[in-house]
């Protein structure tokens, strides 16, 4: 059996995202600048992308722009605000202790190249950062907030209305990275007070290399790119038409399956979660409640998370030890460092994410494997062995 439990590294592209690519990489060639028809047909699929990726948002369309997805998102929105904010004299970012690298490694070069301070806010051990300490943590030179919605290795969703309101109230901007959220929860821009957001197209089964920036009305943060009038002119390119009706579609689609797929996601992930720590000495990481419909990421002592995943690689099962960017890093996870999990602990977590189209078939097929794998695993592993007469089981 072949099974896919890796959507939080990236999804399947749909039949419907690439249905609506084709035209655009078909016959519909045309410059979206040109004036000509061909040209004017794809204006008007870049405008028709854009009008449904603010609706799903409740943004405006002049408010979405596009990007080559979240991690381009991510450095615009919070160079742009350090840069717009610092001739202001604020240069005090707050952000947390476990957001993505494209957020937590441009913070660290803003304060390499010009001397911004940064807090990074603890997130506990459930995951979950507290509104209050948003609060404290503002100060009268805090230039932004950027504070993830939803973490993409341990799944947990974050008080965004919360701290959407702190920020207003105190007049700070507050950006959010949603790579993790847009197509799996519902989030609404405007009732929440978020001034800015990112989002990706290949997290929610479109085509990849796309994304999308809100930036809030009145916002002016520097162009990301100069040249040409695209994107208003804050980010120039000839616009990439067939990935932009792609992730509108994507998103549509996701948008408009949004509760039944969140019902049986995660009844899904319960049925995997339950099933898996019914192994000895594992612990499931980030909060079971406020948890992305699809993610589980358990922990099991003794155990070499790459190992795992070889073994379970050739059982047919892809999943993730942590983030996909850091494996190949012998260093262990910053989230589960975060979330106050040992080094050794660290090590041995599997992080399995699901996506609708996944079957309780599957599943239980991987609560099958599991367990005889991570048997193997501790019968080599000298770690398990000094745990086991540490207390004293042998
Ligand atoms: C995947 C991901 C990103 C990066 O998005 P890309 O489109 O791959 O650049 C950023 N943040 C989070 C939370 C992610 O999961």
């Amino acid at each position: 059996m072949k099974v896919y439990a890796d959507n939080a590294a990236t999804t399947k592209l749909s039949k419907t995202a690439l249905d609506a690519m084709m035209p655009y990489l078909t016959d519909t060639f045309g410059n979206a600048s040109s004036l000509y028809d061909i040209g004017q047909q794809a204006h008007r699929g870049v405008k028709a992308a854009r009008e449904t990726v603010a609706e799903v948002i409740n943004a405006r369309a002049d408010e979405v722009y596009f990007t080559s997805g979240g991690s381009e998102a991510d450095n615009w929105a919070i160079k742009g605000v350090a840069e717009m904010m610092a001739k202001k004299g604020k240069k005090h970012i707050i952000t947390s202790a476990f957001e993505h690298h494209a957020v937590l490694h441009t913070v660290k070069r803003l304060e390499e190249l010009f001397g911004c301070e940064i807090t990074y806010l603890p997130v506990y051990e459930n995951g979950i950062v507290r509104p209050d300490d948003v609060k404290n943590a503002i100060r009268d030179d805090t230039a932004l907030v950027t504070i993830m919605y939803a973490n993409n290795e341990i799944g947990t969703i974050q008080p965004i209305s919360e701290i959407g309101a702190i920020c207003r109230e105190k007049g700070v901007i507050f950006h959010t990275d949603a790579v993790q959220a847009v197509g799996h929860l519902p989030i609404d821009v405007k009732a929440q007070n978020i001034d800015m957001l990112s989002m990706s197209s290949h997290k929610f089964h479109g085509p990849k290399g796309i994304g999308a920036l809100y930036i809030r009305k009145g916002i002016r943060i520097p162009n990301l790119i100069e040249g040409g009038a695209q994107e208003s002119g804050r980010r120039a390119g000839t616009e990439a038409v067939y990935a932009m009706a792609g992730m509108a579609a994507a998103l549509k689609e996701a948008n408009e399956n949004l509760e039944s797929s969140m019902k049986k996601m995660t009844a899904l992930r319960n049925r995997l979660i339950d099933g898996l720590l019914k192994i000895e000495s594992s612990r499931l990481n980030g909060d079971r409640e406020n948890r992305l419909p699809g993610n589980v990421n358990i922990s099991f002592e003794g155990v070499e998370g790459e190992s795992l995943l070889l073994y379970l690689d050739m059982k047919g099962v892809s999943a993730s030890s942590g983030s996909a960017c850091t494996s190949g890093s012998l260093d262990p996870s910053h989230v589960l460092l975060a979330i106050g999990l040992k080094h050794e602990v660290a090590h041995g977590s599997l992080r399995l994410t699901l996506c609708e189209d996944n079957t309780q078939e599957e599943i239980d097929y991987i609560i099958d494997c599991v367990p005889e794998i991570i048997e193997r695993l501790r019968s080599m592993s000298p770690l398990w062995e000094r745990i086991q007469k540490e207390r004293g089981n042998v």
